[in-house]
């Protein structure tokens, strides 16, 4: 494998430590929380008080003011565990940096440092039924009403969405005015009117809360505004190369997990007197794997070190995004068959993974959305 080229002395101690998280915090509890739909509110304290959520929150806000590489480096262990029920990064490679960014200094205050110790878990509302691509066409609004906003509407597919404390919730304050009418609103997860739909039941993703939320008359001050009214769509755009980035770094990872885990398997199942691996099919399907998992890792390095840079733009990003999940699931479809009908059972690893990752193509922007920020690029005049 070609030698990575990002880390400090300081991030591979983080690593280890991270590693170490994972494997006894994370990985017993996983089987029990894919059964419960949720995992548990004791493990996002945990996560907090080992230092593992929102690094990059400043010190000020009782984060420990580090670089991206951090938040990374724990998703990847995240993924290397195949242990996807906890959304770590959801709340600090996503939502943190949205009060970091626009909020204000009492909103800062407020929040950062709960989310940083895992006492707040936070979730980002935009998805309607009638809405998801299309987010310039939400139907929640947010309408001023004195020195409130009141909220009506309704979310799906929302992540953390029985867990949340906080939600920032994308409204539209101006329903006339289209994607200039959206609006980033906070709203705290006891507030009158609000409430919490099913948890949904998924293909994968089983430990994730992915959950409908209702907003009827949800009186909120406007202090809870989060940025600039109307400006909420380019907040939103701002942010999208970190959190599009988010998924490549996981889909990076996952590659070279269904890898180690199929040469594994494949070495050890016999069939015809001889080991899986040693069929030449296997072995050149191996091979292209393991090429698709070294260049998917390099490129996939290259975008966080120019976003370390702060020069990773949304093209680059949508194109990170759509190729490793495209080429996670072909990997992961190959690493299934080659695992015959163990492949199919949920208790191998490889089962879990193809299961969980078919959603990677579909959240964070679709494929067909990434196609079409990266042609509208390439053919502009
Ligand atoms: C497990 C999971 C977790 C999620 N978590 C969150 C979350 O925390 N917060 C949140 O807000 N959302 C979340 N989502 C929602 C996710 O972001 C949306 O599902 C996604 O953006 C697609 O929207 P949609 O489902 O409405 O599909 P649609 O927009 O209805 O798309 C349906 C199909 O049409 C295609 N399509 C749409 N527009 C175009 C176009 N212009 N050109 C070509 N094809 C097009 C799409 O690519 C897709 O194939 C989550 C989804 C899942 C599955």
């Amino acid at each position: 494998m070609m030698q990575r080229e990002l880390f400090s002395e300081e991030h591979n101690l983080f690593r280890a430590s991270a590693r170490r998280f994972v494997e006894e915090r994370i990985a017993p509890f996983h089987a029990q929380w894919e059964k419960d739909g949720q995992v548990s509110r004791e493990v996002w304290q945990e996560a907090g008080e080992g230092g593992f959520l929102c690094c990059s929150v400043p010190e000020e806000y009782g984060g420990a003011g580090g670089d991206f590489l951090f938040g990374a480096i724990f998703l990847e262990e995240l993924a290397r565990a195949g242990t996807s029920g906890p959304s770590f990064h959801l709340h600090s490679e996503i939502v943190a940096p949205y009060i970091t960014a626009y909020g204000t200094e009492e909103q800062k205050k407020h929040w950062l440092p709960k989310l940083v110790k895992g006492e707040a878990i936070a979730a980002v509302a935009m998805s309607e039924p009638g809405a998801g691509s299309d987010l310039q066409n939400i139907r929640t609004t947010a309408i001023a009403d004195g020195d409130d906003y009141v909220i009506n509407g309704q979310k799906v597919f929302i992540s953390n969405g029985q867990l949340a404390d906080l939600i920032v919730v994308a409204c539209k304050t101006d329903p006339n005015a289209g994607g200039k009418g959206v609006s980033l609103v906070l709203v705290e997860g006891d507030r009158e009117g609000f409430s919490r739909g099913r948890n949904l039941e998924k293909v994968g993703y089983k430990a994730q809360d992915t959950s409908e939320l209702f907003f009827n008359d949800v009186r909120v001050p406007k202090s809870n505004l989060l940025g600039v009214e109307g400006r909420g769509f380019k907040q939103l755009m701002q942010q999208l190369p970190q959190e599009r980035l988010v998924i490549a770094v996981r889909s990076a990872t996952s590659i070279e997990t269904a890898l180690e885990w199929t040469v594994e398997y494949t070495k050890e199942r016999k069939a015809f007197g001889q080991s899986i691996a040693e069929f030449q099919n296997t072995r050149f399907k191996l091979a292209e794997i393991k090429s698709k998992a070294v260049m998917m890792r390099a490129f996939v390095d290259r975008c966080i070190a120019a976003h370390l840079k702060g020069e990773l733009d949304s093209v680059t990003a949508a194109m990170a995004k759509m190729q490793s999940t495209e080429v996670l699931w072909d990997v992961l479809d190959d690493c299934v068959q080659l695992h015959g009908g163990y492949g199919y059972m949920w208790e191998y690893p490889i089962c879990r993974a193809w299961a969980d990752n078919r959603m990677a193509r579909i959240a964070g922007g679709t494929t067909e959305i990434m196609k079409e920020i990266i042609s509208r690029d390439l053919l502009a005049d």
